[in-house]
């Protein structure tokens, strides 16, 4: 369980979790930490000594308390007086000041160095292969994008911060309640550790009400996005679960307020508990103090007695907080060994040093005994080898899962093969460029994606210099312009969520446009699986057929129009080319082709001739 949100880290109790999976803090890990900070290390310089000052100056005025109350009140000198007053303003508000040149340049820091690692995270991740976002939970991509880093600055501006201005403030505090009494100091040091009880009881209480209440709006978090989302709302009115669906959040909505108010009742508890315990140190104090003075050694004043209270009362919070300082430690090296185990996953599609970036492509395809495998359990494609001129179109055809989008992704290397080879006009893709390659294929996949924009935006990621002429252009071969017509906004009309305010056909066709504008010399065209209907099918047809025809295309084809518009089909099955040629020695040659013809292609061929039938 992540540690509760709010406030710095929460009361300073770890998780079971968090005492099992302690990070391991070695050399390396700090030194690491600290080749972060090194950059700034002559500002953060600025900062300690900042700290240094602020601390002191503002032990200051108790010290001037014992002057105001020895020499000024009881010695009766109104010039004495003053001064000391003044003193002690004056004291108390430079030490402010420099107090908020400190926050400044803490934050500063905190922020460029939260900034380094995002947009070094963000580049990392941009370099990660298509299996590592197949295989990780997105939640915790974005988790350490955010909160981790987040938590980097809080470590930065809060737990350095407080450590540093805590130990000076003990030090200095200590030394001076030495040289005003060493016995009161002593009897006072003793003291401290009570005042620690009251803290730590009501912490441990509101930390098992927090992780309660963290449960508690997780469940809440998870029920609003079930239900509040796209899909789940569609779920929930068309499964009349309404009802059902608010019950469950108010219940949880209920236990949630009831956490609340216990929570604060805790929070009331415990100031009772504080001021009971504070107010005993203080009197213990005076009483030690006051027989000493009277009985043994009459040098003490009663200035110096105030002064060790006012000390003691300022020593309570840094001892406390350094009592906590262990498991602000152990969360910080685990966030921060969590940030660096990111930066140090491998990039599995790496861009040789020497990649070729050829002045031109004509797009032929190879594929020579390519095997290829997402994990060494099972293997996905077998001895995979066949050649696409420039100009030509193949379709590839097969069961479902028998490894056809596989293949495809191998050409861009969104996976590099495990064996054999894949060339691109005429180069093994593992030597040319990333940018070369991918700048000069072009995929419409079957899951189109939309960003949440217009459809203009949506184009002009293709080519962002695109003209007007250019975007209509693409929209008009892609059998796409009667639609972005009837928009009143035209193509500055907005897509919605990942598209969701088009339909599928209409998805397609805008990003069969884009990829007419990226202009590609290969095109590969992953047919969507899912019905369309006749109409909107046959309007990507009609924008495709003219684009298979002029240039280098691979198609992944689930319906008879589409094979029959390439020059040669292949037909996989589990991984494996089986069958090669075109459709008419294809289908008398009686294999898994014709098994695949007689069951999918030709019966929605006949089912659409039934339907026209049945409407005539
Ligand atoms: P369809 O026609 O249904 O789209 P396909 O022929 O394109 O299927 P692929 O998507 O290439 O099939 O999948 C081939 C096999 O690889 C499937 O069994 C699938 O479960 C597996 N597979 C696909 N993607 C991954 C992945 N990212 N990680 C692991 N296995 C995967």
């Amino acid at each position: 369980m992540p540690p509760p949100r709010g406030g710095h880290f929460g009361p300073g109790f770890l998780t079971d979790e968090e005492k099992e999976n302690k990070p391991k803090v070695t050399k390396e890990l700090i030194k690491r930490i600290f080749s972060h900070l090194a950059p700034y290390k002559l500002r953060l310089g600025a900062v300690i000594l900042c700290l240094l000052v602020s601390s002191v100056m503002s032990l200051l005025p108790s010290v001037l308390t014992g002057k105001i109350i020895d020499e000024g009140l009881i010695g009766q000198n109104m010039n004495a007086l003053i001064f000391f007053i003044v003193l002690s303003l004056a004291v108390t508000f430079g030490a402010n000041m420099i107090g908020v040149l400190e926050s400044w340049l803490n934050s500063w820091i905190a922020q460029h160095i939260t900034y380094d690692m995002r947009n070094k995270m963000y580049a990392h991740l941009q370099k990660m292969s298509m299996r590592f976002f197949t295989s990780s939970n997105q939640g915790d991509i974005i988790t350490r994008m955010t909160s981790d880093i987040s938590g980097v600055q809080q470590i930065i501006t809060g737990t350095l911060t407080n450590i540093i201005s805590n130990i000076i403030t003990l030090v200095v505090a200590m030394v001076v309640m030495f040289g005003q009494s060493p016995i009161l100091a002593f009897i006072g040091i003793l003291i401290v550790p009570l005042f620690t009880i009251p803290t730590r009881s009501a912490g441990k209480t509101r930390w098992s009400i927090t992780k309660e209440s963290q449960e508690c709006s997780d469940e809440i978090n998870g029920i609003l996005n079930e239900t509040l989302s796209v899909s789940g709302q569609l779920l929930v009115k068309l499964f009349g679960m309404e009802k059902r669906e608010y019950d469950r959040y108010e219940k949880v909505n209920h236990k949630m307020i009831d956490l609340n108010i216990r929570e604060g009742m805790a929070g009331r508890w415990f100031r009772v508990a504080l001021s009971t315990f504070s107010s005993i140190g203080p009197m213990l104090i005076y009483l030690a103090g006051g027989i000493i003075m009277m009985n043994f050694d009459d040098t003490l004043t009663v200035g110096d007695i105030t002064v060790l209270v006012a000390l003691l009362g300022r020593m309570y919070g840094p001892v406390n907080q350094l009592l906590n300082i262990q498991v602000d430690w152990i969360r910080s090296m685990a966030m921060f060994t969590r940030i660096f185990d990111y930066y140090d996953m491998p990039v599995e599609i790496e861009e040789k040093p020497d990649a070729l970036t050829p002045a031109d492509t004509d797009g032929t395809v190879e594929f020579r005994n390519v095997s290829f495998s997402y994990s060494e359990e099972r293997q996905i494609l077998g001895d995979v080898s066949f050649k696409l001129e420039s100009g030509r179109s193949i379709a590839i055809v097969g069961p479902s899962g028998s490894g056809k989008s596989t293949l495809v992704n191998l050409i861009p290397r969104l996976y590099d093969v495990t064996g054999g080879e894949v060339l691109f006009g005429g180069n093994d893709v593992r030597d040319l460029s990333l940018s070369f390659l991918r700048g000069n294929i072009g995929i419409v996949s079957q899951e189109t994606y939309l960003f949440n924009g217009t459809i203009r935006e949506n184009l002009l990621y293709a080519k962002p210099d695109a003209t007007d002429e250019e975007l209509e252009e693409a929209c008009r071969r892609a059998n796409i312009s009667d639609f972005v017509e009837k928009q009143e906004k035209g193509l500055d009309t907005v897509v919605g969520n990942r598209g969701l305010k088009l339909s599928g056909g209409e998805k397609q066709r805008i990003s069969i446009a884009r990829i007419l504008l990226k202009d590609p010399a290969l095109m590969i065209f992953d047919e969507a699986t899912s019905a369309l209907d006749s109409i909107s099918e046959q309007k990507i047809q009609d924008a495709i057929e003219p684009l298979i025809a002029t240039r280098t295309s691979i198609l992944i084809a689930h319906r008879l129009s589409t094979v029959l518009a390439a020059d040669e089909i292949l037909v996989l099955k589990d991984g494996r080319i089986v069958e090669r040629g075109t459709h008419s020695t294809l289908v008398k040659a009686g294999g898994v082709y014709t098994e695949l013809y007689e069951t999918q292609f030709s019966k929605a061929l006949q089912k659409a001739g039934e339907i026209e039938k049945r409407e005539e």
